[in-house]
């Protein structure tokens, strides 16, 4: 049960001050790390921890960043033979400032990943052809993202993407009909529709109206309320697990990463909405991206409780 992830690969770099520093101002922090993240590279690990042979497919830069993004995530067993390190550019990376209140402010470098074109899609051919589930999101370019859909589902398997960030103009509508299931969060559920979703009524409908634009099944997240589903299998609300949420950094990428094994396991759509629903619960009770994915155990413990 294959997984493939065409997208994008960050590393972290977080300030941590009593405040965040006007324009102009210098401040001295208190602390700072690093960490990978790129919601490729988080929905990558996420499945990997939750034990799917996982493939990453993308680009790195020939700087140290590179390196360490390249050595974390093979530690977290994400396959990285299909990861070119790109040497012309630097790695992709997001500058976070947090203040003591925990609000935050990022500025994101896409670097390497903007240069993700047609030759990492055929670098990747036969593994995307063998694989039961292909992740993107809108962190590398489009037209490469949907060219290797094109291969996974035509070669049976399914596309999920998530539409995140959605870009100013909007997604082009074609999009919607070259993937199979769509999991924006409430606010590009929003941009998309044109009303942001609030309660898990309108969660619903907004899930609805995404299926009338081309996309088999849409899956609306909101956060600690939880996850709606339409889809020819059926529609619901999954309501949220309750966990002691302490950061919801890539809650959205685990539980994409979730849904995918759940899926790639052959669980019916209902089920796999739910093994999404631990995952990112469980990734709220760890600081940080991708280094707060939960292991297997700890899902089918939620689960089962
Ligand atoms: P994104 O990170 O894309 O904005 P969300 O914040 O909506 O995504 O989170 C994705 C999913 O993770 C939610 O639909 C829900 O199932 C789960 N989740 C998020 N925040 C919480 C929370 N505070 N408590 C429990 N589950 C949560």
């Amino acid at each position: 049960m294959t997984i493939t992830v065409f997208g994008s690969i960050n590393m972290d770099v977080t300030a941590y001050a009593e405040r965040i520093p006007a324009p102009g101002e210098t401040l001295h922090g208190t602390a700072y790390k690093t960490g990978l993240g790129g919601k490729g590279g988080n929905q990558a690990v996420a499945a990997a921890r939750l034990g799917a042979r996982t493939h990453m497919v993308g680009r790195i830069g020939g700087d140290g960043f590179g390196a360490e993004a390249d050595k974390l995530m093979a530690g977290y067993g994400v396959a990285m033979d299909l990861v070119l390190r790109d040497t012309a550019s630097a790695t992709g990376i997001a500058m976070i400032a947090v203040d003591a209140k925990g609000q935050n402010i990022i500025l994101v470098i896409a670097g390497a990943n903007a240069r993700v074109d047609a030759s990492d899609v055929a670098r990747a051919r036969s593994v995307l052809a063998a694989s039961k589930v292909l992740l993107l999101q809108l962190e590398v370019p489009l037209a490469a993202s949907l060219a290797a859909a094109a291969i996974t589902r035509g070669a049976g398997g399914t596309v999920i993407l998530d539409p995140a960030p959605v870009p100013p103009a909007g997604v082009p509508k074609e999009t919607f009909a070259a993937i199979d299931i769509l999991t924006p969060n409430e606010i590009e559920a929003g941009m998309l529709t044109g009303a942001t979703p609030k309660t898990a009524d309108d969660a619903l409908a907004a899930a609805r109206a995404l299926r009338t634009r081309g996309t088999g099944t849409a899956i609306v997240k909101m956060g600690a309320l939880g996850a709606a589903y339409a889809s020819a299998e059926g529609e619901a609300f999954v309501p949220a697990f309750k966990v002691d949420a302490i950061d919801t950094v890539a809650a959205g990428d685990c539980f994409i990463g979730g849904l995918a094994v759940g899926l790639a396991r052959g669980l019916p759509l209902a089920q796999a909405v739910r093994m999404a629903s631990a995952t990112g619960a469980l990734a709220t009770t760890k600081r940080g991206a991708a280094e707060a994915a939960p292991s297997l155990a700890e899902v089918e413990r939620l689960l089962e409780a």
